[in-house]
């Protein structure tokens, strides 16, 4: 076969075919301003001249590489914005400070999806304005409405002239709430994550025609990685709400088993366990502590008189009473029946006698309601002071002792153990 004569190009545009070719080469390498090198004003533009034609074609090929480039850019930037949140409202906020250079709006809000996907609620949502009349308590039906269309579609609708759609629309109390609001035009942008869909994402404009399809396509490209990510927002906060609500329970559990059920002052392995913390950092620190060892006078002959219930609520009352007489960083458990044992920190043996009186001053001026009576109280005390790192059940003994005193000695009064006793 006889081979085709070559072509010959011109000296010209062999010279513009190479500054095209650095031209793309810059362009790869992301320098966009390069594309003016390959620029043919369109009225210049021979239709005719291959190289003409080419230099046109590129140069509009270079600019639209620049527009997605930028987009893509800003798609990345405010992604990663916005992954940074891990509650829901966090990564709303940022949406709604991040979004504004990929699509216009003077308010965002986002419904969520409840009742099995049958009615959609909003659940959030901020505007450039103030009094948004649709907030949190807004609820509304799925079934049947537009929405539940455009969510089948999964892909973004734009109203632009929401009066007009309102005219055909006269029942949609959404529109003329968000009319009210001052509200013109909507991107309507449904959040499907992994298929499972979830709610809305509305971008509303003050003015009319303000949403086109760039940003119907912009919303497209970054929808998947929005809904994946209000999604695990939303998850999150839940997971962080229940553990807020076990930790809370957690603690309730720990209070209540600290606490004795009658007279809520600590039980007797509470006050127990806080005496023994008491006398270590005391002996570390080289102070003493006191206690008081305190049982109510005849208790028996209350329950006998008045009955068990009258009994229960003079404990709880002596109980409470106690805890309000004491300094703020004393203690009073339930350390049996009718007994109370009351830890005081850093006193000497002048402070533990002065509580001591004043407690069983305070319990003697009780009258304690029952039956249109009152019943008369009075409690007698033994007074202890730590030394030489003394261990609690030896303290205990020693206030017991003197408690046992203050009984042998007519009861309703304190007695002071000798240090010493027991040891
Ligand atoms: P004393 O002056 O010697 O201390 O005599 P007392 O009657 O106070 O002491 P006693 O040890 O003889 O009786 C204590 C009573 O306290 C007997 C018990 O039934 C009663 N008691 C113990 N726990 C409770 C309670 O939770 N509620 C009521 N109502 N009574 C209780
Ligand atoms: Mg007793
Ligand atoms: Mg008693």
């Amino acid at each position: 076969m006889k081979r085709e004569a070559s072509i010959a190009i011109p000296d010209g545009d062999l010279q513009r075919l190479e500054a095209y070719g650095v031209a793309i080469r810059q362009i790869r390498s992301g320098q966009f301003l390069a594309r003016q090198c390959l620029s043919v004003s369109g009225s210049t533009v021979d239709p005719a001249n291959p190289v003409d034609v080419l230099g046109y074609e590129l140069a509009q090929l270079a600019q639209w590489l620049e527009l997605r480039f930028g987009e893509f850019r800003k798609i990345l930037e405010v992604s990663e914005e916005i992954s940074s949140e891990l509650f829901a409202e966090k990564v709303l906020d940022r949406i709604y400070q991040t979004f504004s250079s990929l699509i216009p709006y003077d308010r965002i809000g986002c419904a969520l999806l409840s009742e099995n996907g049958q009615r959609l609620s909003a659940y959030w949502a901020r505007a450039s304005y103030e009094n948004l009349k649709i907030n949190k308590h807004y609820t509304a039906d799925m079934a049947g409405s537009s929405l539940e269309t455009t969510l089948v579609s999964g892909k973004p609708r734009i109203i632009n002239d929401l009066e007009e759609y309102l005219f055909y629309h006269p029942d949609s109390v959404s529109t003329q709430l968000i009319l009210a609001e001052g509200i013109h035009s909507n991107l309507t942008c449904p959040l499907i994550a992994n298929g499972k869909p979830l709610g809305f994402l509305f971008f509303s404009s003050c003015q009319t025609n303000t949403y086109r399809d760039l940003h119907h396509d912009i919303f497209l490209q970054i929808a998947g990685q929005v809904s994946v990510l209000i999604e695990r927002s939303l998850l999150y906060q839940q997971l962080f709400e229940v553990n807020r609500q076990l930790m809370e329970a957690h603690q309730q559990l720990k209070e209540q088993s600290m606490h004795d059920a009658l007279t809520g002052v600590l039980n007797r392995g509470a006050i127990f366990e806080l005496l023994n913390s008491h006398l270590c950092e005391a002996g570390r620190k080289k102070r003493l502590v006191a206690i008081i060892m305190a049982d109510l006078d005849h208790f028996k002959d209350i329950n006998d008189n008045h009955g068990h219930l009258a009994g229960d609520a003079v404990l709880h009352t002596v109980a409470t009473t106690i805890e309000k007489t004491l300094r703020g960083y004393d203690h009073v458990g339930r350390y049996g029946g009718e007994e109370f044992l009351i830890i005081l920190s850093e006193a000497d043996v002048q402070t533990a006698c002065e509580v001591a009186e004043r407690v069983r001053q305070t319990v003697a001026a009780l009258a304690v309601p029952c039956d249109g009576d009152v019943i008369r109280l009075s409690l007698r005390q033994g007074v202890a002071l730590s030394y030489d790192d003394e261990r609690a059940d030896r303290l205990i003994a020693r206030a017991d002792a003197a408690l046992y005193l203050a009984k042998q000695e007519g009861r309703n009064c304190y007695r002071l153990a000798p240090s010493g006793i027991a040891k």
